[in-house]
């Protein structure tokens, strides 16, 4: 006998006929001998509709209110969905996060599972029952009702699994499986077989809304098997697992994260608290920031830029006007139209020429960077909002991935990350409490950096089209706002290719009007985990305590498992200790 929980999605329970088709499909599961837990969304768009109400009656309702509105939606359709199956002549018993006893922290209309228990739910599935829960909701310590923030039907499904430790969890929705794009988007998007926890934990996290991302963060830290399958068809859908299991390709797949904006404090005094200042007020107003990139610093000032989700930008820029009065910094500037274009693969770190694909196939569709980020598994750009779906198409067509799945399987040569921590797990006081794993020292690496490179299209393209021409390996790759119509582009290689990167640098430096400058020995410090990107503040618990040692920050780069940041190599072994005392890491 296994234990599976069924998700079903709004869509899937829209109307009175669907939930019934649903609730055949629990009754079947159930019927052959399994356990089973239903979490069931709100009907079709009723969230919104409720949203919406609220709109009507105020410009800013109170959090609380919204949680004690917002959750009446799961409310409705777990009810309907307990009669269909008594309708058809079986048990079943329907409750809300409250009654399971999904307990969460205070942040009303975002809140975070602490705990779960599961004797009630246990109890009622000993009995023969189906149980019905509530998707999205909890309660804190007070009583009150809170909500996981959208979408998060996902993440009361696979945290349930966790906690019950169930066999499965499926994901039913409205298409039938993880697509290599947002098949709405790109049509000629494919479905994958498998994909591992660390390739989804970042497309969600990157703008693949085919899953609320805190769920891939319990799938991975529990080892949950998730497969995601259509509602409506009979299919085999796609598999997420740990990433021995899942087939491992350079790209696996393209996400559009359209509603982006940046903001740069311009002028920030180049010194190691700048940025601490920055990112621990924001961080305090619990902003999740992502693309972080700081200009080389020039006569002792230096350009901070980031990106925050649209919904952020205000909030985010009154925080940053302050900290720049503050730290005297010379003004702050914004972008509230742009998008981020990112490929994912977990085979990408071994294999060569990604980001010279990707940017070629941007330049060749006319399409402007404003500013690169990259880690071991994804490369992002950041382009104005306009060109977004333009350059999903291209990139997506760059990599071939409506024939196959990004390139040939990584085999033993793929860089495969570590699975599931569950021993760093079961010390969480909260089990959505961030997860960090391991705090690691690289000090193969040199650092290459061109000034004052023309701001056209293309250019990043004919950089790292070279430098691929040229054998060379490129690990980190970091774009800058561009400012006064002049971008700087930084990247890492092997030590060992040093001289042959200074020597390419400087032919294609020539030919641009740009300069070049070198650290021939850098350490890059990666703090490895579970929610990085998506826990406010895990940058900042960098900077702080690098910045108390006097070290200096060349590069960073954030992703959902990984956060990285380069400085010079003879702060190598005190950042690493620094480092492991500021992450509880022994
Ligand atoms: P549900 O209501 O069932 O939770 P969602 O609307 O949240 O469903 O998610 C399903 C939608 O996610 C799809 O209709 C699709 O348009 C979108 N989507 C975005 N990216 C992807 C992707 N990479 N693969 C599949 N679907 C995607
Ligand atoms: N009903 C909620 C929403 O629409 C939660 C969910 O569907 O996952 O966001
Ligand atoms: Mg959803």
């Amino acid at each position: 006998m296994a234990l599976v929980v069924q998700k079903f999605g709004g869509t899937s329970v829209a109307d009175p006929e669907k939930i019934k088709a649903a609730a055949a499909k629990a009754i079947a599961r159930h019927a052959a001998g399994d356990q089973v837990v239903v979490v069931v969304s709100a009907m079709g768009h009723q969230t919104d509709i409720l949203v919406d109400l609220a709109k009507a009656i105020t410009d800013r309702p109170s959090a609380r209110e919204m949680d004690m509105l917002l959750s009446t939606g799961e409310q409705v359709s777990v009810a309907l969905f307990a009669m269909a199956i008594h309708a058809a002549g079986h048990k079943a018993v329907s409750l809300t996060g409250a009654q399971i006893g999904i307990r969460t922290d205070s942040t009303h209309t975002k809140a975070r599972i602490r705990s779960i228990s599961t004797d009630h739910v246990k109890g009622l599935l000993d009995s023969g029952a189906i149980v019905i829960a509530a998707g999205f909701q909890g309660i804190d310590q007070n009583g009150n009702i809170t909500t996981l923030g959208r979408g998060g039907s996902d993440t009361t499904a696979v945290a349930l699994a966790a906690v019950l430790d169930a066999d499965l969890c499926e994901i039913y929705t409205d298409v039938d499986g993880i697509y290599t794009t947002d098949p709405r988007l790109l049509p000629e998007a494919r479905r994958l077989e498998s994909i591992a926890y660390d390739e989804m934990l970042e497309l969600a996290s990157l703008g693949a809304g085919v899953m609320h991302s805190r769920s891939i963060e319990f799938a991975k830290k529990f080892g949950v098997k998730v497969v995601v399958r259509s509602s409506f068809k009979d299919l085999p859908g796609t598999m997420i697992l740990a990433a021995d299991q899942a087939v491992c390709r350079p790209v696996s797949g393209v996400a559009l994260a359209k509603d982006e904006a940046r903001i740069t404090l311009e002028g920030a005094p180049d010194q190691p608290g700048s940025s601490h200042a920055l990112f621990s007020s924001l961080a305090e107003s619990g902003i999740a920031v992502d693309m972080i990139v700081q200009n080389v610093g020039q006569g002792g000032r230096a350009g901070i830029s980031f990106t925050v989700p649209e919904d952020d930008l205000d909030n985010a820029l009154d925080r940053t006007r302050a900290v720049a009065a503050s730290i005297g910094a010379e003004g702050v500037s914004h972008d509230g139209g742009v998008a981020k274009v990112s490929v994912v693969g977990v085979g990408m770190e071994a294999a060569e020429g990604v980001a010279g694909r990707m940017f070629t196939a941007l330049s060749a569709e006319k399409i402007n960077v404003h500013m690169i980020t990259t880690s071991e598994i994804k490369i992002s750009a950041l382009v104005d909002r306009a060109d977004g779906p333009a350059a999903v198409r291209a990139v997506h067509k760059a990599f071939g991935l409506e024939h196959g799945d990004g390139g040939p399987p990584c085999g033993a040569a793929g860089a495969l990350p570590k699975s599931s921590p569950l021993d760093v797990v079961r010390r969480l006081e909260g089990m959505e409490d961030l997860a960090i794993e391991d705090c690691l020292l690289d000090s193969s690496q040199a650092l290459v950096t061109f000034a004052d490179l023309p701001d056209t299209p293309g250019v990043a393209a004919d950089v790292f089209q070279e430098v691929g021409r040229a054998g060379l390996v490129v690990d980190m790759i970091v774009q800058s706002n561009p400012r006064d119509g002049h971008a700087e582009i930084s990247f890492t290689v092997p030590a060992a290719s040093r001289d042959k990167a200074i020597e390419v640098a400087t032919r294609i430096a020539a030919a641009r009007g740009a300069t070049v400058a070198d650290v021939p020995h850098v350490s890059k410090l990666s703090i490895t985990g579970v929610g990085i990107r998506s826990h406010a503040g895990v940058a900042d618990r960098l900077f702080m305590p690098l910045a108390q040692a006097g070290v200096n920050i060349d590069l960073v780069s954030t992703s959902e498992v990984r956060l990285n940041v380069v400085v010079a190599a003879e702060h190598g072994e005190k950042s690493l200790a620094v480092l492991r005392k500021a992450f509880g890491l022994a």
